[in-house]
């Protein structure tokens, strides 16, 4: 389920050894992986590089990061980057000469430049070209687009299988032998996302419906810098800018990230996107002063060479990089928690498998080190990949029909429901947002709550929509954040809480663990 880096990767290790079905929401380059921007983080340097890798992914993670985790991910990182270029990945080189020597950016709370990028700006969209194009000449790969994973199917505690609805409304029954879940994050639940459109959590919500347990799910990074314009999508504004130099500035012209981190600009991202927050809180709950990147000062770098994409998208705006001063805000970005997995990619339910930004194998804890996920993705996706063809799952070729083919919404029906996932997600951002108290986090429950019964009246009369799937999705991983950011009585990482803002490691050095039953527990790993 999902054809991002995780999902992709995943095939290509599968299709040695079997037949690989790969169902995607929409077209194959729709995906967040499409839209990374600054790059891949790979420490390509040998024992001493990795070491450095794993300190400061453990660093920037507050205390929650599985280390074995992290351990793994850094260890075989290199492995798996070396083997993507030789699949065609074109990272940028010196000189753009094809035989130099990589380029290398570094990002917030990195200690060292080892961020790899291709053509600038655009590393995602190489990634998923190069994994794409490498997976379509396997003859074993089936891709079925514009199709919608909509349930698991489950039987005797183990799942055997997945129900589909394509873009005409059918829904089909597919047997397999395992179902790896790499449908990516969750960030649609929020109104402000740096996320596309497919990302609505669908993959976690089924993965606990049918059993599964997710883990962390209360910590959700939020990227300080998304482009802040009136009526303007929230575009990303690469971590790699303040990597190459850039500053920030509140209203006032003043460079503020020295009264908040020592690494100023290039402090942790929960770091910089409170305190962009806080810089630019006015004197009402309305009113936002705006915050800037400025970068006019990089005299020695070609900002528009360097950063093409961003470029061209301001260009839109009338704004240019090396001249104006960009206003932003902080978007959600990217969900550190998920469905729980062992370090191999097996969940908590026989069959089911997840890599990827929809998996948490703890390796970000509390708050992912920027550019870490692409690697996660390449990393857990050929793990867990090797562990389906070690399972040897059977495959059940006696499975029921799926249910009738379903009633569409009506026209006005479907406007409703749009309606309704933007009081959900408005109300997420304004109560489980950057800051977070048991009064907002209440407030969240019930608005959460009554998208929950409008929703229920559309599936009592039997109907269905791609929309209506993606706004149950979001609600159920509405339910789950702020469950466990209520459950989670202290500040860590990514999670702050207004009521609560002192991290407490004798009682909270621990994942929140959600089941199906809804209670939140807490557990070391
Ligand atoms: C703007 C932006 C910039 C970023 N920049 C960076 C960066 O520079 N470096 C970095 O490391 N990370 C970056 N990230 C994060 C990173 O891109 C993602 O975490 C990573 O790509 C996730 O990969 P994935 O394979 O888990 O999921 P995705 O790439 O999100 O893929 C999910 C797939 O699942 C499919 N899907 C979803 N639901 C269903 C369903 N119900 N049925 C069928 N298919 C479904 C989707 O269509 C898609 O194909 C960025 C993210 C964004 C949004």
């Amino acid at each position: 389920m999902g054809a991002g880096v995780a999902g992709l990767r995943a095939a290509i290790e599968l299709a040695n050894h079997g037949e690989v079905l790969v169902v995607t929401k929409e077209s194959l380059r729709e995906s967040n992986t499409h839209y990374a921007q600054g790059g891949i983080a790979v420490a390509m340097e040998g024992e001493q590089d990795v070491r450095l890798h794993l300190e400061d992914t453990v660093a920037a993670g507050d205390g929650l990061v599985f280390r074995p985790a992290a351990q793994v991910l850094v260890a075989e990182g290199p492995v798996r980057v070396a083997e993507l270029i030789e699949w065609g990945a074109d990272f940028d080189r010196e000189g753009d000469n094809p035989c130099g020597q990589f380029l290398r950016t570094r990002e917030g709370a990195h200690s060292l430049a080892r961020i790899l990028h291709a053509n600038g700006d655009a590393t995602g969209a190489e990634i998923s070209r190069s994994l794409v194009a490498f997976a379509q000449v396997h003859k074993r790969i089936r891709f079925a687009e514009w199709t919608m994973v909509t349930a698991l199917v489950v039987d005797e505690e183990r799942v055997v299988g997945v129900d589909l609805l394509d873009r005409e409304g059918r829904r089909q029954r597919i047997a397999s032998r395992a179902v790896l879940i790499a449908a990516g994050g969750a960030g649609q639940v929020y109104s402000d996302t740096t996320n596309p459109a497919v990302a609505t959590g669908d993959g976690i919500a089924l993965a606990i419906e049918a059993g599964a347990e997710l883990a962390d799910m209360e910590f959700y990074q939020f990227h300080p810098t998304a482009f802040s314009w009136p009526g303007a999508p929230r575009f990303l504004l690469s971590e790699a800018l303040r990597g190459e130099g850039a500053y920030l500035r509140n209203d006032r012209g003043e460079r503020f990230m020295e009264r908040y981190h020592p690494l100023l600009e290039l402090a942790p991202r929960d770091v910089v996107a409170r305190a962009i927050t806080r810089e630019g809180l006015g004197n009402s709950p309305d009113e936002h002063r705006p915050v800037y990147l400025d970068l006019h000062h990089l005299t020695a770098i070609d900002l528009h060479h360097r950063f093409p994409g961003i470029s061209a998208f301001l260009a839109k705006y009338e704004l240019d990089l090396s001249r104006d001063p960009i206003p932003v805000r902080p978007a959600a970005h990217y969900l550190m928690g998920g469905i729980q997995t062992d370090l191999d990619g097996r969940t908590t339910l026989r069959g089911l498998y997840a890599a990827g930004e929809a998996a948490c194998t703890g390796v970000h804890g509390a708050n992912r080190l920027a550019s870490n996920s692409l690697l996660e993705g390449l990393v857990f996706g050929a793990r867990a990949a090797r562990t389906i063809l070690d399972d040897d799952c059977p495959l059940r070729l006696d499975m029921q029909a799926p249910a009738a083919h379903p009633i569409p919404l009506s026209a006005a029906e479907e406007m409703e429901l749009e309606g309704i996932v933007r009081h959900l997600q408005r109300a997420m951002w304004a109560d489980a947002g950057l800051l977070r108290e048991v009064s907002t986090l209440r407030q969240g429950m019930e608005a959460q709550a009554e998208c929950a019964a409008s929703l229920a009246r559309f599936t009592h009369e039997g109907k269905a929509s791609r929309r209506l799937y993606e706004a149950l999705a979001l609600s159920r991983v509405a339910h789950t954040i702020l469950a466990c950011a209520l459950a989670r009585t202290e500040s860590r990482g990514a999670h702050f809480r207004n009521d609560f803002p002192q991290r407490d490691d004798r009682r909270f050095a621990k994942h929140s663990i959600l089941g199906r039953d809804g209670v939140v527990r807490f557990t070391e790993w």
